[in-house]
């Protein structure tokens, strides 16, 4: 049975008093489960906090952005030595929202994996295409692009792709699981072209976009989908537990 991924996106939510009651009422809904390796994405004010609270759980700690430099004069940025700092193990890149609302170009983000990469993080590289250009046929293309440029002279040996098609993220709509693995079998075979089939093999292919606790089970048994990042079902303790129990008690 293979081993899959779920990571919770919570974007620009919750408070640390809000951060350790989810985690107080998550805990005990995961106890026994390892059939899936949990990464819990708050906002960087909540990471201090739950660096401490995750230490003696199965929890693992990731960001949701980093900035490439290791220091300086950067107001407001982050670097990946001080999310690793924080305990982070992971970090999400170039999702959508961000390419969209803050500029972030193919070559931001190929720096940013870099520098991900580079501190020993393990980047959620987030690619996926938008309504107009998925009806113009071009999904393919668009996530080839992505690869190819985010990817640029790197050679990471350890990454997450999370495949989010953009029209599905936060509206209650979704690929069809048969259309996401068409998707991440292509991403798996664009990475094999990268570097070897060997190590695309490995590389965990996350499907993310409205995804809850109905629909998880139809798209982790896809053969190259690995898991879900899930925004807003994760915001909720209890269904996002539902989602890490691929419903099976629900
Ligand atoms: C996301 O933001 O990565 C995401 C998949 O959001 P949602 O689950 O809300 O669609």
């Amino acid at each position: 049975m293979k081993r899959l991924m779920i990571a919770a996106n919570w974007k620009m939510n919750k408070t640390v008093a809000e951060a350790a009651a989810y985690i107080k009422d998550l805990g005990p809904r995961l106890a026994g489960w390892d059939r899936v390796e949990v990464v819990i994405c708050p906002p960087f004010t909540c990471l201090a906090y739950l660096s401490d609270a995750l230490k003696h759980t199965e929890l693992q700690l990731g960001a949701q952005n980093l900035f490439w430099e290791p220091k300086g004069a950067f107001t407001g940025e982050i670097s990946a030595e001080m999310l690793l700092d924080m305990g982070c193990r992971y970090v999400i890149i170039g999702h959508s929202e961000r390419r969209q609302m803050m500029g972030e170009s193919d070559q931001d983000i190929n720096r940013k994996l870099g520098s991900a990469g580079g501190a020993g993080l393990i980047p959620i590289f987030c690619v996926g295409e938008t309504l107009p250009e998925r009806e113009d046929s071009q999904t393919r293309n668009v996530v080839q692009r992505q690869l190819e440029q985010g990817l640029a002279g790197l050679d990471l040996q350890e990454l997450v792709i999370a495949y989010e098609p953009v029209w599905a993220i936060g509206t209650g709509l979704n690929a069809s699981p048969a259309d996401a693995q068409d998707t991440c079998k292509y991403i798996r075979d664009c990475l094999g072209r990268h570097r070897d089939e060997s190590w695309a093999a490995a590389v965990p292919i996350l499907y993310g976009g409205s995804v809850t606790a109905l629909n998880i089970q139809s798209f982790v048994e896809q053969p190259d989908i690995n898991g879900a990042l899930v925004g807003g079902a994760s915001l909720d303790p209890e269904h996002f537990a539902r989602i890490v129990r691929l419903n099976m008690d629900a």
